[in-house]
């Protein structure tokens, strides 16, 4: 694809195994991008982009590696491809995974610990308003569903936003970001103008 209507009109693919895929593909399309849904090894070889989407990690990692995606993901996160993780998506990217299920793979390659459903039992879902100094004003309304939280902060990486208490749920690494909660259910676009950023000067 020539490198001017990748600028104009990015291809993008949001991983389309599990989750809520279809919400980031509305994002995408709705801020001008060509999103399609990746399920397959030769989708992903098309594409400039990728949103990894929330849903359950565990599914994700299986499903990953049954249909051979897991070794080409992970070879394209390492080459530099642009790619937002929200929520399982940020577990799917994480380097280590606390309180993962039996055998539970991550792609990696985010300089990250998260911790999966951090927010026990009691608290499976809240929201609450919060403050991302890149993204300027104003604050991100952002939704927590059964969320991980980013217990370290690799060397590698850097944090974009934390809750009151200061734990962190949004984090950036070269080309990858990732958010513990999900904007694409809210009509908060700005994460995936960033991440299009990305994309069209990568
Ligand atoms: N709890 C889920 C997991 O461990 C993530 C939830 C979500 O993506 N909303 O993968």
């Amino acid at each position: 694809m020539a490198g001017s209507s990748t600028a104009q009109r990015p291809l993008v693919g949001v991983l389309a195994l599990q989750g809520d895929f279809r919400e980031h593909l509305a994002v995408l399309n709705g801020l001008g991008a060509e999103a399609i849904p990746v399920k397959r090894p030769e989708e992903l070889e098309r594409i400039n982009g990728l949103v990894i989407p929330g849903g359950e990690s565990s599914v994700m990692d299986k499903l990953s590696r049954m249909f051979g995606l897991a070794e080409p993901l992970k070879a394209a996160i390492s080459s530099g491809m642009p790619v937002y993780g929200t929520c399982a998506g940020l577990i799917m990217l994480a380097d280590t995974v606390l309180d993962a299920i039996d055998g539970q793979q991550t792609l990696g390659g985010f300089d990250l610990v998260v911790r999966r459903n951090a927010f026990g039992s009691q608290l499976d879902s809240f929201e609450t308003d919060l403050d991302v100094p890149v993204l300027g004003d104003p604050p991100v309304h952002a939704v927590f569903i059964r969320a991980p939280i980013v217990e370290a902060v690799g060397e590698k990486a850097t944090a974009l936003a934390a809750l009151a208490d200061g734990r962190v749920v949004a984090v950036e690494q070269g080309n990858l970001v990732g958010t513990s909660f999900h904007p694409e259910i809210t009509g908060e676009t700005r994460f995936h103008e960033y991440f299009l950023a990305k994309v069209r000067s990568a």
